[in-house]
């Protein structure tokens, strides 16, 4: 595994609509530890491929629960139910935290890395986690959300995604 270079705003691989992956080989595998290892070290609850410069459909969240690592390949939105407001970071801004709106509830199907199909339902902080990363696989940014920037001092341990 390998920590890889965390991709900043602004650059255009973050606001682009990145690809399907069609091959579930070693080089996917590769790429997933890598996210991980990658988010752990910055500290992150959420890593997405253009954010360390691959243009893929693939993501990592882990918001250290019960539910573990998630890894996401070609995530679908299924369903998503009633909103939560509440600060969001990413680590492509550091250091600047807004408070962002999205649904309270998700469903996703998702493929693992070997090509299993899999549906996953998350409320309140897992969900946002989520929808915060397949958002970027779209190119779509939580500054383009954000109803407010919140100072350091409004923040106690928000983690960035
Ligand atoms: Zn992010």
């Amino acid at each position: 595994m390998a920590i890889r270079k965390i991709v900043m705003y602004p650059n255009d691989i973050l606001e682009k609509h990145c690809q399907e992956v069609k091959k579930f080989d070693k080089k996917l595998g590769k790429l997933l530890d890598d996210m991980y290892e990658t988010m752990i070290e910055y500290d992150g609850v959420g890593l997405a491929a253009p954010q360390i410069g691959v243009d893929a459909r693939v993501a990592v969240v882990d918001i250290e629960d019960e539910t573990g690592t998630i890894e996401m390949i070609n995530p679908l939105i299924l369903e998503t139910k009633g909103e939560q407001t509440g600060p969001e970071g990413c680590l492509s801004f550091p250091g600047l935290f807004g408070e962002v709106s999205r649904p309270n509830y998700v469903k996703i199907e998702a493929f693992d890395r070997k090509g299993r199909k899999y549906t996953l339902e998350a409320e309140e902080f897992l969900a946002r986690a989520i929808q915060h990363e397949i958002d970027h696989l779209d190119g779509v940014l939580f500054t383009s959300k954000v109803l407010k920037y919140l100072s350091e001092d409004e923040l106690k341990g928000v983690e960035a995604e």
